[in-house]
């Protein structure tokens, strides 16, 4: 392409590798079966009541779905006793992501990234021709002091995910209020909450209940994780009406497929589903946690349905031996965390599998 010339910001964006498809890594290795823990999908599936959802709107597939969400929106409302017009919908949080990238960076504006953390925050700051500063974890965590220190005159949004994906870790409310209060009005502060539904210490934030003194933070929420709906894309932002409105602008009219909406409002109402999905989890971790100490491994207790643990090995290494038994998992190498791994929680059969596998690839007896 010599013809057509790109735009120079281009040029130190790295292409986004997301987790490669079962259908490719399948295809690849030659293996009939492989168990996917590397993205923190559900393995538990999705809730019987979405196949009915979607068999009945089938019908209606030829029509222009609702660009406003507006059942979707309704129960959300009362689900978490907010105001409708503090909602907006994405094509997966990562277009919600994007949009706030490009409705608040100016050419040369910082974003602040405690790392390692979720990779999109990065390109989307780039692509805006926005420039990084990456502030290492503390203890795997992520500490609001010293992002607080890190503010400058040129500093425009700040990203925290919470619980922090890779590492599990979160900030408890106290810490979010102070630092609310510390810095300036003028910072975005995006939340990211993608595993808000799996976290059990009740000194997690309420964040919702800052939005209304703090218009400058958007919560980002997903039906990808446990509702287990990844495949359809629903996302949603919770913040002040004014910043919803300057999303809104920017956002592709029908950016939720129907689809996606009815799956999405009839997964809201299995709360049964949802709560086997959080117990598995719990229980999840508890056999991990378990397990890793039999074997004299280092984790990291975890707040999400992931969990990271240090095999003292090459992670690529690992990751490629264990995958060959027919699991995938996620390597810390890719977080700059090398000897890590992270492994998505699923079902105890597979938990064990994990175990057993990693017994193996690292030759303990
Ligand atoms: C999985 C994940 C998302 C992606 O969510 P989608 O709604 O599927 O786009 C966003 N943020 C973090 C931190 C995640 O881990």
């Amino acid at each position: 392409m010599t013809i057509v010339r790109h735009r120079k910001t281009l040029d130190h964006i790295s292409s986004y590798v997301p987790a490669k498809s079962l259908q490719q890594i399948e295809n690849e290795l030659g293996l009939e079966r492989i168990i996917r823990l590397a993205a923190n999908e559900n393995t538990n599936g999705c809730s019987p009541k979405v196949k009915e959802a979607i068999a009945e709107n089938y019908n209606k597939i030829f029509l222009y779905p609702d660009g406003f969400c507006t059942e979707l929106r309704s129960e959300l409302s009362k689900l978490y006793n907010i105001e409708e017009n503090k909602l907006i919908f994405g094509n997966g949080s990562f277009e919600l992501l994007s949009l706030v990238a490009q409705a608040f960076i100016n050419p040369g504006e910082e974003s602040i990234i405690p790392e390692p953390s979720f990779g999109w925050y990065k390109v989307v700051t780039l692509a805006m021709n926005g420039s990084i500063v990456s502030l290492p974890l503390k203890s795997h965590s992520i500490d609001l002091d010293e992002v607080k220190d890190s503010i400058t005159d040129r500093t425009k949004i700040i990203w925290l995910c919470n619980p922090n994906n890779p590492t599990g870790t979160f900030f408890n409310s106290e810490d979010l209020e102070r630092f609310l209060r510390e810095i300036p009005s003028r910072i975005v502060v995006v939340l990211d909450e993608a595993y808000y539904e799996f976290v059990t210490n009740d000194e997690y934030p309420n964040s919702i209940n800052f939005v209304e003194k703090y218009p400058n933070i958007i919560i980002l929420r997903t039906f990808s994780k446990v509702y287990g709906l990844a495949s359809l894309r629903v996302g949603y932002g919770i913040a002040h009406p004014e910043l919803i409105d300057l999303l809104n602008k920017i956002r592709l009219p029908i950016n939720v497929n129907a689809t996606a909406q009815v799956a999405a409002l009839a997964s809201l109402k299995d709360i049964d589903f949802k709560n086997a999905c959080i117990k598995n989890n719990i229980l999840g971790k508890e056999y991990y946690y378990k397990a890793f100490e039999e074997l004299n491994l280092e984790y990291i207790p975890t707040e999400t349905n992931f969990i990271m643990v240090n095999v003292e090995r090459d992670s690529i290494e690992v990751v490629n031996d264990v995958l060959k038994r027919g699991i995938s998992l996620r390597a810390g190498a890719e977080f700059g965390m090398p000897t890590w791994l992270r492994i998505t929680i699923g079902r105890p059969d597979e938990n064990q599998l994990v175990i057993e596998k990693l017994k193996e690839v690292l030759d303990i007896v």
